[in-house]
């Protein structure tokens, strides 16, 4: 049988779980596909030849990662709603005509993974996000779209927490404030989409911005162990998601789903990828 092609790219990329991902779901789901990573390197142009190369072999998708989302969104030829507000691609794929189209599936991974697996409705919720990069942009919109009583963006740097406002500000209860103006306030749900757990920090939160005994925490990094946020978390009496592995295999499904027009069962490949990081086959 002849295989379909597909490709996560980024820089660096040697460490994506996005092929195992994937080769799992084409296993459950029947999908005579292949899905390999690539390295491209980040001069000015290497990004739409590697792409264009691929389309031109036969291939029938990409994944994108950092640090070429914008790239993508560059590239493709058509953009989804979700894409457009993200600024930003991580799914491509192409159409009868050979056109590039694509979405950002980043978003609805997030929403998916608290909603369905968590089983935490946001809708009517306080929701405070930590960080104003292009994860907490790419989730903005769908996060939205759940109707949360309030949204608030709070970063180090006030200026691009204000950004990401100005890109909803006419329709949505969404705000900008700094870490210090949290002081006083609670909020039903908070997710960190900071990279501060990368380096073992914790944001600068105050105390008692957790509501005793009914917050929600969620940390959108993953790791073998707890991150300080999800520690922080679970010592103020939070629900807290373990990780953030399901949004990674819900954004997944939904680029899976994009292609194939078939959804994979995302718990079982949850749980495969949690043991290999603990047992720390993967990292
Ligand atoms: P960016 O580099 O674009 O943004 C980083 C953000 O973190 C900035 O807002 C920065 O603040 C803030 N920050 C960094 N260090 C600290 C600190 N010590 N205290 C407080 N704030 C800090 O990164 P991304 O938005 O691309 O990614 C962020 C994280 O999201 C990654 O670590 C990754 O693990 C996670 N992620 C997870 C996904 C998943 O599928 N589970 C998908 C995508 C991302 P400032 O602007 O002030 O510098």
């Amino acid at each position: 049988i002849s295989l379909d092609h597909y490709l996560v790219v980024g820089n660096p990329i040697a460490h994506s779980k996005s092929p195992l991902i994937h080769t799992e779901f084409a296993k459950q789901t029947q999908q005579a596909i292949h899905y390999e990573a690539l390295l491209i390197d980040t001069s000015s142009g290497a990004f739409a030849t590697a792409v264009n190369a691929f389309r031109a072999n036969g291939g029938k998708g990409l994944n994108v990662t950092v640090p070429f989302k914008q790239a993508a969104w560059e590239f493709v030829q058509h953009r989804s709603e979700r894409a457009k507000r993200a600024g930003a691609v991580n799914t491509i794929g192409f159409n009868q005509q050979g056109e590039s189209w694509g979405d950002n599936t980043d978003g609805v991974g997030l929403v998916r993974d608290l909603t369905q697996n968590q089983g935490k409705s946001l809708t009517g919720q306080r929701i405070l996000l930590l960080g104003a990069g292009g994860a907490v942009r790419g989730v903005l919109e769908p996060i939205l779209a759940e109707k949360p009583a309030s949204c608030v963006i709070a970063n180090r740097t006030l200026e691009k927490a204000q950004v990401l406002v100005s890109l909803f500000a006419e329709i949505e209860p969404l705000s900008a404030c700094t870490y210090d103006a949290l002081a006083g306030q609670q909020f039903d749900i908070i997710i960190n989409g900071t990279s501060a757990s990368l380096q073992g920090e914790l944001p600068p939160l105050p105390d008692n911005i957790i509501p005793a005994k009914r917050g929600w925490c969620y940390d959108m990094m993953y790791a073998a162990t707890r991150t300080p946020f999800v520690q922080w978390a679970l010592e103020h009496g939070a629900i807290c998601a373990r990780d953030g592995l399901g949004m990674l295999v819900e954004q997944a499904a939904e680029s899976f789903y994009l292609w194939r027009g078939v959804r994979p069962k995302t718990e079982p490949v949850i749980e495969h990828l949690r043991y290999l990081l603990q047992q720390s086959v993967i990292t």
